[in-house]
């Protein structure tokens, strides 16, 4: 591609509310056959609101959402702020380490709260089989379940639901119009992930992953033919540097969109398509 042509494509793009910050993402960009969705806040909404909330015998629902609102203050996930929002006392916590992924342990006052996915609590050595009744119902709407424990004992679990964009299924039908593949990679459970993927027609899914995870799902996306990788969270950074092609949601975090290739000005998927129709037009007129 000559450095004059990639300029006037990038323009056009431009003009179509399609950041390409590097020139080189144009020319990769037309030559992607798969594209990887991250799930929470780029497929879906990201603004989850808390939509059940079980306990034990003997807690109140007020006590466990300010307890793990407290906690929660100090993340910035999407969960997180669903259940600040759902929490009307104020507690603050006095420690608190993040686990990406996973969850949270906090100290608030004298409680040891801990908050996050029936996996993360079982390595904490907490039993969320009780609570987990409620599960398939909520994973099988597309909803997250989370649980927490005080004290080592489990407490509660929260349930939220996260709708996905209007705009996103025919976002993706015009992808595999263009004849791509598409794929959604969450660090969610399956059956939550399936039901979000199945209300925007994606069939291929992988669910499950941490962090670090999503990086070798891209690689060996990678292996079969270019990837792009679409996502706006702080824990889509490194997949994002991995894909061929990086591209952020113009509403995500800064640290997205500093690692992204090209970067989409709406707040949704509808940007891919026109990116990748942008830089197809560019390469065929240079051939
Ligand atoms: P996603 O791919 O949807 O962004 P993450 O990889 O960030 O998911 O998180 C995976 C899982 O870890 C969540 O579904 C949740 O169970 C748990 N988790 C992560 N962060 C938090 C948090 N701040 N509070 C509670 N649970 C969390
Ligand atoms: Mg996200």
């Amino acid at each position: 591609a000559t450095p004059t042509s990639i300029m006037v494509g990038t323009g056009r793009a431009a003009e179509l509310g399609v950041l390409f910050r590097k020139g080189a993402a144009l020319q990769g960009l037309s030559k992607v056959q798969l594209v990887a969705l991250d799930k929470t806040g780029t497929v879906t909404e990201g603004r989850p609101e808390v939509v059940d909330v079980l306990l034990v015998d003997g807690v109140t629902r007020e006590t466990v959402l300010a307890l793990t609102a407290a906690a929660e203050a100090a993340s910035e996930h999407p969960i997180a702020s669903a259940i600040v929002r759902a929490a009307k006392g104020v507690f603050a916590a006095s420690e608190v380490e993040v686990l990406p992924g996973k969850g949270l342990r906090a100290q608030v006052g004298t409680a040891k709260v801990t908050v996050g996915s029936d996996r993360f609590l079982a390595e904490e050595g907490i039993d969320t089989t009780p609570l987990a009744q409620a599960e398939v119902e909520h994973t099988a709407r597309g909803e997250t379940v989370v649980f927490v424990a005080i004290d080592g004992a489990l407490a509660a679990m929260i349930a939220v639901a996260d709708k996905v964009k209007p705009s996103s299924a025919a976002a993706i039908k015009a992808l595999r119009a263009q004849g791509l593949r598409v794929a959604m990679i969450t660090g969610d459970k399956r059956a939550t992930a399936m039901a979000i993927a199945a209300q925007v027609g994606i069939d291929e899914v992988v669910a499950e992953v941490l962090p670090d995870g999503k990086v070798n799902a891209i690689k060996e996306l990678c292996a079969h033919g270019p990837v792009a990788f679409v996502g706006d969270g702080i824990n889509d950074a490194p997949a994002l540097a991995q894909a061929d092609v990086g591209i952020a949601i113009g509403t995500g975090t800064d640290v997205a969109i500093e690692s992204a290739d090209v970067v989409l000005m709406s707040g949704d998927l509808s940007g891919v398509a026109t990116a990748i129709e942008a830089s197809r037009a560019t390469m065929a007129n240079i051939r």
